[in-house]
């Protein structure tokens, strides 16, 4: 952190470095709230990932396809209520998703009606009832804690004392399980054998945490498996991912909120502890200019909160985020296909396991989005499918021929993808890939992590990542802070930090 004064350029009152859903929902609810608010965004358009790119007459989501917290009382509905600008248009999928385990063609349908689902479940995994029960209690009781507002993690005495008031005597229940995984469940009902379960569970909670079923945190993994059902849900945005981003701008904009793009932030100014503005690179100007503020708001990762502040944060902080467990990255192929190529009746999410010895990632397990129909993704006659696999980083950054790397994990996904669309290879019509180091390229995030920290009972809840940093007046928000990654997750990440703020100048 620099903390020799330079002549400042603007002043305002909050500054939001980046413009992804956790730091535009932010912005865009402290301008509803009255504060002089300034976004900035080093890409050239916002929404990070979850934004979107053209190619071809196809639309392609960038990396998150589906949402969650659009149903009424959802945490998007809600903000979007507050901010008073309607909720982009969106579908219900149904199933949420479609889960093929290797070698079957009868995928396990996440339903979103509770009674079909719970159906499913017993056809698919027999002998499993009395695990899903455990879980729908876990899910039921940390919901219900989860709608009274708790911040989390409790920070002081006064933050324990609020999260005190949030707890009542059967959120008590699901204290044996705050320092179990999902793993630890299954083995108390005899299922750690079941290989199917297993791996469904493994696939399924990838996808929201990051970490497979044995480093799960059981209560995590109890929400996230239980918001595909009624009345929460997932949906599919009409037109693209950018929908929900640009809504969001379009809230900050009425409130008199602003956001400048191609403005990299490449140091959080500081004087005696305390957070006082960012230098910036003008990317379109090619110029370093600076901002004073009051408040400093980072939507970056949590690694790249150390490098934009430098040794302002304090040594002990510091060597518990270099501990973290490092996140993995994302291989992304985006298809152009003739519709053709999609058969009748194809849901809008599907999962696909290779092979059950191998790992939850590196093309071994694909989670493919298909545009339906209408939606304003494809041109008539055509459809886009987007297929996305967790991969490690760094051999993408060390590997000597990145190119052949790169073709090789594209021919191998397409290779894969063809075993469900048999007539893919003859008709598609346009074919790009991204790799980390492409997220790192346009979302500025280091090594191209994705996904925030995995949700191990080490890192969430009480033990998660505050919004609250060691450095007065900055503040943290997205997908490495409580309660993880996602666009409702982040969203809850907004709405917690916006509470902090304003609670710190009482
Ligand atoms: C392949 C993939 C698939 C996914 N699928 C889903 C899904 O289906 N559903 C779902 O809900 N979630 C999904 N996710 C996760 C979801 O996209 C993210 O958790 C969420 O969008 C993260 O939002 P964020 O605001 O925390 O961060 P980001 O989206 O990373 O936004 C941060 C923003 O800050 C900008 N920025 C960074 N550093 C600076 C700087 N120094 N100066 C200025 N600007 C800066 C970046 O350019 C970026 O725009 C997926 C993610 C990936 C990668």
């Amino acid at each position: 952190m620099s903390t020799h004064s330079r002549k400042s350029v603007l002043d305002c009152q909050v500054v939001v470095v980046g413009a992804g859903i956790g730091g535009l929902t932010t912005a865009a609810l402290l301008a509803a709230r009255g504060f002089d608010v300034l976004v900035l965004e080093q890409a050239f358009v916002p929404g990070g990932c979850a934004s979107t790119f053209r190619r071809r007459g196809f639309t392609f989501d960038v990396g998150a396809t589906q949402v969650a917290g659009f149903e009424p009382g959802g945490v998007h509905e809600r903000i979007f209520r507050e901010l008073g600008v309607e909720l982009p248009p969106f579908r219900v999928c149904n199933p949420g998703c479609a889960v093929f385990l290797p070698g079957e063609s009868d995928p396990v349908s996440v339903w979103r009606d509770p009674k079909r689902w719970h159906l499913e479940r017993l056809r698919q995994f027999p002998n499993s009832g009395r695990f899903w029960d455990k879980l729908d209690q876990l899910f039921a009781l940390s919901w219900d804690f989860n709608r009274r507002d708790p911040i989390l993690p409790p920070v002081g005495i006064g933050g324990y004392l609020a999260l005190a008031a949030k707890l009542r005597p059967q959120t008590l229940l699901t204290l044996p399980y705050a320092f179990r995984t999902v793993a630890d469940v299954l083995r108390d009902y005899g299922l750690e054998r079941d290989r199917r379960l297993s791996r469904f569970l493994d696939m399924q909670l990838k996808l929201y945490s990051t970490t497979e079923a044995d480093q799960t945190a059981a209560l995590y993994g109890a929400v996230s498996l239980g918001l595909s059902s009624e009345p929460q849900g997932l949906f599919h945005l009409e037109g693209s991912m950018q929908a929900l981003t640009n809504r969001l701008v379009e809230a900050l904009k009425q409130h008199n909120g602003r956001l400048l793009t191609a403005q990299h932030v490449r140091t959080v100014l500081s004087e005696r502890g305390k957070a006082v503005g960012v230098s910036v690179w003008d990317r379109r100007r090619e110029r370093e200019w600076e901002i004073r503020a009051d408040h400093v708001v980072a939507n970056v990762t949590i690694w790249d909160l150390l490098k934009l502040c430098g040794n302002a944060i304090p040594a002990q902080q510091r060597r518990r985020i270099e501990k973290l467990p490092e996140a993995p990255g994302a291989f992304v192929v985006y298809l152009g296909v003739d519709e053709k190529v999609i058969p009748p009746d194809c849901p809008p999410h599907l999962q696909f396991l290779y092979d059950y010895d191998g790992p939850i990632a590196e093309n071994n397990s694909l989670f493919v989005s298909v545009s339906q129909p209408g939606d304003g993704r494809a041109p008539a006659g055509r459809a886009t499918v987007i297929a996305s696999s967790f991969t490690q980083a760094r051999p993408w950054w060390q590997t000597d021929d990145y190119e052949a790397m790169k073709a090789s994990y594209t021919h191998t996904a397409i290779e894969r993808l063809s075993e469900y669309f048999p007539d893919l290879r003859a008709n598609l019509l346009h074919v790009e890939a991204a790799t980390p180091r492409t997220f790192q390229r346009f979302s500025a995030r280091t090594q191209g992590f994705v996904g925030g920290i995995g949700q191990r009972p080490r890192h969430f809840g009480p033990f998660s990542i505050s919004n609250r940093t060691p450095v007065e007046h900055l503040w943290l928000v997205g997908d490495s802070t409580y309660p993880g990654e996602g666009t409702a997750g982040v969203s809850y990440s907004a709405l917690n930090c916006v509470r902090l703020l304003e609670q710190s100048l009482h």
